[in-house]
């Protein structure tokens, strides 16, 4: 699950995405609203965490143009105003929840659960080739009956492959699936977690497509 931060206040957002992390997020941080719109337009995450104060843009701005852009992205506003007009803006502008600050960030990861359960009822959630069967909404795999113990970016890797299967993806398309921006990535860890992939599923299940990436062919 990928998620954008837009947050200027930099010693909340590092607190937020290492909290996010720990729960297993892929948390990418913009700290202005015209870096939010660059990111949501070229690398649309699954949910945005949008500030309402930010530098440039006013955060309801921000909301009301990416809509026009991207109208089903759970978004949850944060907001160090108080007023009950800057919810009912925020709702009215497309936005899905509302976090006021401060705020428990317990509270956060119950808010993002409910955005999850939504995106993984909209999207078919079981995804099934040959003898592996993926399931998205209780991040399971099993093979032949069994169920596999996948370590979370081996998971993330292959549920990247079986969504796409038929279609070639590239080394940087898996790996920014896999990383934070700034992330330290070493040149073989996308290799390593196919290695162990082909260990469990058998050796042809992902192919590798010379120069270019991996696939899994089409059911
Ligand atoms: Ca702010």
């Amino acid at each position: 699950m990928q998620i954008l931060l837009v947050e200027d206040d930099r010693s909340l957002a590092s607190g937020l995405r290492h909290a996010l992390h720990k729960q297993g997020y892929v948390v990418n941080h913009v700290e202005s609203g015209e870096a939010a719109l660059h990111v949501i337009s070229t690398e649309p995450p699954d949910i945005t965490i949008l500030d309402l104060g930010l530098p440039d843009i006013d955060g309801i701005d921000v909301l009301k143009r990416l809509r026009k852009k991207n109208s089903s992205m759970p978004v949850l506003l944060l907001t160090a105003r108080s007023a009950i007009e800057d919810k009912i803006a925020g709702l009215d502008s497309g936005a899905d929840d509302y976090l006021a600050k401060p705020f428990e960030v317990t509270e956060l990861f119950a808010r993002l659960r409910v955005f999850e359960r939504r995106i993984s009822s909209v999207k078919t959630t079981e995804i099934v080739i040959g003898d592996v069967c993926l399931d998205a909404a209780s991040h399971s795999v099993i093979l032949s009956g069994d169920l596999l113990e996948l370590p979370r970016k081996e998971y993330m890797v292959l549920k990247s492959l079986m969504e796409n299967a038929g279609r070639v993806l590239t080394r940087s398309v898996l790996e920014a699936r896999l990383y934070d921006w700034g992330e330290e990535v070493t040149s073989n860890t996308l290799e390593v977690h196919i290695h162990h992939l082909r260990k469990k599923l058998g050796a042809d299940f992902i192919k590798t497509i010379r120069g270019v990436g991996y696939k899994i062919a089409k059911p």
